[in-house]
């Protein structure tokens, strides 16, 4: 995937998640899908028939799928490739600032009681909410402010990914078949709607009211968004007490080809290897499993990451992502900046370069699958063992002795 591209595009990965907790939909296998040549009028009739299968009300097949509109902007923004590869540096530098620190602290203080009994109940600590809530929205401060049914159905009715907004479309309209006004239900341009940015399946199964006030809102109410999110995450598994990861340290003649977060070993082998923490102390002799991870290179900070890492990727597959909401949330609790600061060289890649380093690669045998012009998993495999070969740290990181080795030119 993906994973150095900014927010807008990584949130594609959300339709993983949203297949895993969406409810079954029984009339999948039986409906056409939407074609490229359908005109929208007739994929809405058929959103209707689909609709009225499904259960819902006359009124809202009608009165409100019936009146939605497709939607150019939509199409436009999904469409949208970014020109460059985000840095960890850029991407960091963006989302964690001394503003949205300073205002997660006040609002940690102000939601105390609530978030202690959130704690208490799903077992997510209270900066962990506060960063979620910072992160998606700015503490509630922009959710958004595309008609979510109209992306929705503009989604449906487009060939690409059908059957995922059609679910999502499906359970939109079954949110206001529960009474919330469809002219209310504004979002981002993909459909995530509120506070905490949930897609409509989620919202359905984990919108809860954590204000008493007998209402759920996700769009105006900050203890309904906390304490959904709170049940959300304990969902997909967060491990109640323990961190995301820390930031640590390597030794001299740590193995790079070891990192990265799909090799989970167990903390105390990290320790053996002489990781420690950023005190100086070596980590501890711990059994949960812990990957190590390097965003920005070598030169840049290292990260253990537990089990709740993993959890932050199942509401935003991205690295960057996990580590902002991890690191934000430190931050929010008192922790200091990072002690190794991320390189301020790093280069920015362009679409086009990455797709040149790709063709290079796979010219010298390094197989980095086909050309697209994204920096996912695979190529930043192929760069470690190109790394490995010509004798250089294989952090599979396209540092600006790789890209010189590779004979592409840099800005
Ligand atoms: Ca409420």
């Amino acid at each position: 995937m993906p994973i150095v591209f900014p927010h807008l595009r990584t949130r594609f990965v959300f339709p993983m998640l949203a297949m895993l907790v969406a409810l079954p939909v029984a009339a999948e296998q039986a409906m056409p899908e939407a074609t490229s040549t359908e005109p929208f009028a007739d994929c809405i009739e058929r959103l209707q028939q689909r609709g009225r299968e499904e259960g819902l009300s006359e009124e809202v097949v009608t009165e409100v799928l019936g009146k939605v509109s497709y939607s150019e902007k939509v199409i436009e923004l999904d469409g949208r490739q970014p020109e460059f590869a985000e840095t960890f540096t850029n991407y960091l530098a963006k989302r964690v600032t001394e503003s949205r620190i300073e205002t997660g602290r006040e609002l940690l203080d102000k939601h105390r009681p609530l978030l202690l009994r959130l704690q208490r109940q799903y077992g997510v600590q209270p900066q962990y909410l506060i960063s979620f809530w910072g992160l998606e929205t700015n503490y509630g401060g922009y959710t958004g402010f595309f008609p979510v049914l109209d992306s929705l159905a503009t989604l449906a009715c487009d060939p690409r990914r059908s059957t995922y907004f059609t679910s999502e479309l499906m359970a939109a309209l079954n949110i206001v078949d529960d009474g919330v006004p469809a002219e209310s239900m504004l979002g981002s341009w993909a459909g995530a709607m509120g506070q905490t940015q949930f897609m409509p399946s989620v919202y359905r199964r984990f919108a809860r009211d954590g204000d008493g006030d007998g209402k759920v809102d996700l769009w105006g109410s900050a203890p309904d968004a906390l304490t959904s999110a709170a049940a959300f995450l304990q969902h997909i598994g967060w491990e109640a007490g323990w961190r995301w990861g820390r930031e640590v340290s390597l030794p001299q003649d740590f193995a790079y080809i070891d990192a990265g977060r799909s090799n989970r070993r167990p903390l105390k082998e990290w320790r053996k290897r002489g990781v420690r923490m950023t005190g100086g102390k070596l980590v501890p002799a711990l059994d949960v499993p812990t990957a190590v991870i390097v965003p920005a290179g070598h030169k840049g900070p290292a990260f253990a990451v537990y089990p709740n890492f993993d959890v932050i990727l199942r509401w935003n597959l991205s690295d960057f992502y996990a580590i902002a909401v991890g690191h934000l949330a430190d931050r929010i609790n008192g922790a200091g900046p990072l002690q190794q600061a991320p390189p301020s060289d790093a280069p920015r890649l362009s679409k086009q370069q990455v797709e040149q380093m790709q063709t290079t690669l796979n010219t010298r045998g390094f197989d980095a699958g086909e050309p697209d012009g994204v920096l996912g998993r695979g190529t930043r495999a192929a760069i470690r063992r190109y790394q490995q070969a010509e004798g250089l740290v294989p952090d599979g990181f396209p540092d600006s002795r790789v890209m010189a080795g590779l004979g592409i030119e840099l800005p």
